[in-house]
C-alpha cells in the first residue's frame, strides 16, 4: 500500500507491519477508494501504539 515504510510522527519509529497504529488524517473531500489511497500516502499521519499510548 505504500512505497515506503510509514513513520510514527512523535518518535520517526518505523512502524511494522501488522503494528497497531493511530491513523491522523483529513477526511477527503472527494469519494472513491482509489483516491483515499493516494490521498492516505500523503495525508496520513501514523502514531505508534507505545506514543499513542504515552499521550494519554
Ligand atoms: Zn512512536
Amino acid at each position: 500500500m505504500f512505497d515506503e515504510p510509514p513513520k510514527c510522527q512523535v518518535c520517526g519509529r518505523k512502524i511494522e507491519g501488522g503494528e497497531l497504529v493511530e491513523l491522523q488524517m483529513r477526511y477527503p473531500k472527494r469519494k472513491g477508494f482509489a483516491e483515499v489511497k493516494a490521498y492516505l500516502k500523503l495525508e496520513a499521519k501514523f502514531t505508534c501504539d507505545a506514543c499513542s499510548k504515552s499521550k494519554k
